[in-house]
């Protein structure tokens, strides 16, 4: 039997546009879950994805992927890796699977949608192939986790974070819905796959896989750099999605989409990468730091698909860029205070030597930031332990959900962004998440921050115990320092087995 190469009948096979006799083009492709640009499905023709599968490919390549990621994981599943581990590691692990098993799911429903109201026959082929890409990753992430929960109750949060109203819930849950759900298929496209995908998950899934393999971390390193083949050619079906808006005349709308989403996207992977590279990671087994991998996977390689595209760098750049050096070191301290808020065991990652290598890949490090920490370690050595906690949350902004980050000791560096609306004023980190608001109050207007959330008296009571109940933490989820504050002696810091002398004598 001859067979034809892909190429000489592909093209062919994926016209799947017809011309619709019973309903009209509208009721076929509905605006508001197609597409809001309102290209027609003539316009849509152009569409060329540059990632090109068959089904029969697809299957092939995707049985293998699993077989490698599994048979690794079988292979060292008696070698106590996860026992030896340095504390930091496993927190990484308990961050990453809590954090990430169930937001692959909720891209389930965004790739479903693509493949169903999608006007170019391309976009819905690729994003067929997306929705199973996603499952997938929720499948093997979950198998992973699950192998961990006999060890710690912290692991149950993979299956467990994203239903709970934990801060860091709301702040994804907000996040996806607005990139995901609440768009149309060519939107999410572009916020999904261009900005999300091909921006930031690089980071988190081929940064921290060069960690793992240098941590010996073999099953987890496989485990993410196989998530990460699916999404290199899934997040193609947003580019493509670019091209044909800017052809016909949709550069600005099109420019938008990719500010409000590689914004609010900035604002999670920070957030979730920037601590997990620059302070759980243990020293021995860093490779780069989190701004190096910044510059390499967003400076660099997501500008430059930008600029190929025709498209200009997102308004804020040069914001962007400043807060590369200090968004992360200020959420790392704030989430290691709140640490009982997470699900993992902040590290906090200041030994003198992690110290040192701080201050060489962040110039200035010990001055804005060791400063705080000296301060925190004192009062560990003192034992004044009510100071190690905070006594009441930080304000979070009404788009990101996240707390405002700046610079300490650089003058009054921080300042408010607020915008009142119908009956209320809205508070944000940073003039991004304001202009996002902005944009369109009515679609942000009635989401309700854990700060809101705490003075409506939606918490009860109003207090830590009562919000950590809130957020569904339990005793025995809830983080803890991850070395039980070795790194406060500096001169065991290195050596967490060590002696501690007594807190009266320190
Ligand atoms: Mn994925
Ligand atoms: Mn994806």
């Amino acid at each position: 039997m001859a067979f034809l190469n892909r190429a000489d009948w592909y093209d062919l096979a994926r016209a799947t546009n017809w011309s619709p006799r019973y309903v009209s083009e509208d009721q076929l492709f509905p605006p508001e879950m197609s597409d809001r640009f309102g290209l027609s499905l003539e316009q849509w023709e152009a569409y060329d994805e540059p990632f090109k599968i068959s089904y029969r490919e697809y299957v092939d390549v995707q049985s293998r992927k699993d077989a490698d990621a599994y048979s690794v994981r079988a292979a060292l599943a008696r070698s106590n890796f996860y026992d030896n581990a340095d504390a930091g590691w496993q927190s990484i692990l308990k961050l990453h699977f809590g954090a990430l098993c169930l937001t692959e799911y909720s891209a389930v429903p965004g790739e479903s949608k693509m493949a169903r109201f999608g006007k170019a026959p391309g976009m819905r082929n690729m994003a067929t192939f997306g929705a199973l890409d996603e499952m997938r990753h929720t499948q093997i992430q979950l198998y992973f986790a699950h192998e961990f929960v006999s060890k710690s109750r912290q692991f149950d949060l993979a299956q467990k974070l994203l239903s709970t109203n934990s801060w860091a819930a709301i702040a994804t849950r907000s996040a996806m819905d607005d990139t995901i759900l609440g768009r149309d298929a060519a939107t999410l496209s572009i916020m999904l796959t261009f900005a999300l995908e091909q921006g930031f998950t690089n980071l988190q899934f081929l940064g921290l896989a060069a960690d793992a393999a240098r941590a010996g971390d073999f099953s987890f390193s496989n485990l993410i750099s196989s998530v990460q083949t699916d999404e290199a050619r899934h997040s193609q079906i947003g580019g493509a999605t670019l091209k044909v808006l800017i052809a016909n005349g949709k550069k600005e709308e099109a420019q938008r989409a990719v500010d409000i989403s590689f914004w609010r996207q900035w604002r999670l992977f920070f957030t979730l990468t920037g601590p997990a590279i620059d302070y759980l990671t243990p020293l021995a087994h860093r490779d780069k730091s989190f701004k190096e991998f910044i510059q390499e996977f967003i400076v660099a390689q997501f500008e430059r698909a930008l600029v190929d595209l025709g498209l200009e760098r997102p308004w804020y750049w040069d914001f962007f860029l400043k807060s590369i050096e200090f968004y992360h070191h200020s959420g790392h301290l704030e989430i290691w205070f709140v640490r009982q808020t997470v699900w993992w065991n902040p590290a906090a990652g200041v030994s003198a030597a992690e110290r040192a290598w701080l201050e060489a890949k962040y110039p200035g490090w010990n001055a804005k930031w060791g400063r705080l920490w000296d301060v925190i370690a004192d009062n560990v050595r003192h034992g004044r332990t009510d100071k190690l906690y905070p006594k009441t949350l930080p304000m979070l902004c009404n788009i990101c959900g996240l707390s405002v980050g700046s610079i300490p000791h650089e003058g009054h560096s921080n300042r408010g962004y607020w915008t009142e609306f119908g009956m209320r004023r809205y508070y944000f980190c940073s003039e991004p998440c304001q202009w996002i608001f902005n944009l369109e109050p009515l679609r942000y207007q009635d989401h309700k921050s854990v700060i809101d959330r705490l003075l409506c008296g939606d918490i009860q009571p109003p207090d830590i115990e009562g919000t950590l109940r809130y957020f569904d933490l339990m005793p025995g989820e809830r983080g803890e320092d991850a070395h039980d504050y070795a790194w406060a002696w500096p001169e065991l810091a290195l050596d967490p087995a060590a002696e501690r002398p007594s807190q009266e004598a320190a």
